[in-house]
């Protein structure tokens, strides 16, 4: 159903122990007891009841989640995971990583909770480069989400900038193909400027519109307009995606949230610039 799984995923910035929602995924350790970075401030924002509660668990392993209470947090629920240290890449480290996203949806669901926020596992203390696990953490959970009508939402919380540009990037370029928006074979035999070719540019212009409108939260009110002035211009679905980057760009760039209207002008700026 074109757009609307990328509805259910929202990046965000910010610290995860703040996330209103019905749980907030650890990246912990195999211990359960407590450590740095995520972990800690989890901790620190649950109270000790937490340790008390993690310390029956019997640790967890690499891959796998379990689940308590939220305590003072403002989820009720927190699901620990074991995130796989970064040793090169050759060691299964993208299936565990994989795998952590998946069990806690799965142990989410199996608790009825709706809600989810994710902070980007491994990435920190234990190493794994960012832009890959980026990848990953999105691929999964439009998987997962594609498979599931059960989780309403999924906050991708990103720390600083750079992961939110990260995941940004990623919930673009990753979610048309689980909307069925696949690019179709570009050696179709489709002729160059057919009517079936400008459809299929409109409708990724709509696609690409919809999730700058998801992840920023804001509503272009002229959106209509741009999607038959932009799939006017573009030659092809690569034009399309750069002119679309350049709207997200703007948008980011001006910290525009709400209702909106992409000045004509702008516009021009864009087109003009990717057509030289
Ligand atoms: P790991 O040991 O799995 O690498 P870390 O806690 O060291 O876990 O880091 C995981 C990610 O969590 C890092 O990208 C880090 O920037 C981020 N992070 C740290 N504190 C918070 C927080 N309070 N909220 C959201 N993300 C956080």
């Amino acid at each position: 159903m074109p757009g609307r799984l990328v509805r259910r995923i929202s990046v965000v910035e910010g610290d995860i122990t703040e996330q209103n929602v019905d749980a907030i995924v650890n990246a912990a350790n195999r211990t359960l007891l407590g450590g740095g970075g995520v972990d800690g401030a989890i901790h620190r924002a649950a109270g000790p009841e937490l340790l008390d509660e993690c310390r029956t668990l019997g640790g967890c392993d690499t891959g796998e989640a379990k689940i308590t209470r939220g305590y003072r947090l403002p989820a009720r629920f927190i699901i620990h995971t074991v995130g796989p240290v970064w040793r090169g890449g050759q060691h299964g480290e993208d299936e565990l990583l994989a795998s952590c996203y998946r069990e806690a949806l799965a142990l989410a669901e199996s608790h009825d909770l709706k809600t989810i926020a994710f902070p980007a596992i491994s990435t920190g203390a234990y190493g794994f480069p960012l832009p890959r696990a980026t990848v990953i953490a999105v691929r999964t959970v439009l998987d997962y989400l594609s498979r599931s009508p059960e989780i309403d939402r999924v906050v991708f919380v990103c720390h600083g900038d750079r992961a939110f540009n990260l995941y940004h990037d990623a919930v673009m370029e990753l979610a048309p193909e689980y909307a069925g928006e696949e690019p179709p074979d570009s050696s179709a035999s489709e002729e160059p400027g057919s009517a079936d070719q400008a459809d299929d540019l409109k409708e990724q212009v709509r696609a690409q519109l919809h999730i700058i409108e998801s992840v920023h939260g804001v509503r272009m009110v002229n959106r209509e307009k741009l999607v038959g002035e932009i799939s006017r211009h573009a030659r092809d679905r690569r034009s399309v995606s750069l002119i679309t980057a350049a709207i997200n760009t703007w948008i980011a760039v001006n910290g525009i949230t709400g209702e909106t209207e992409i000045p004509g002008d702008e516009l021009d700026r864009i087109l003009t610039r990717i057509r030289d």
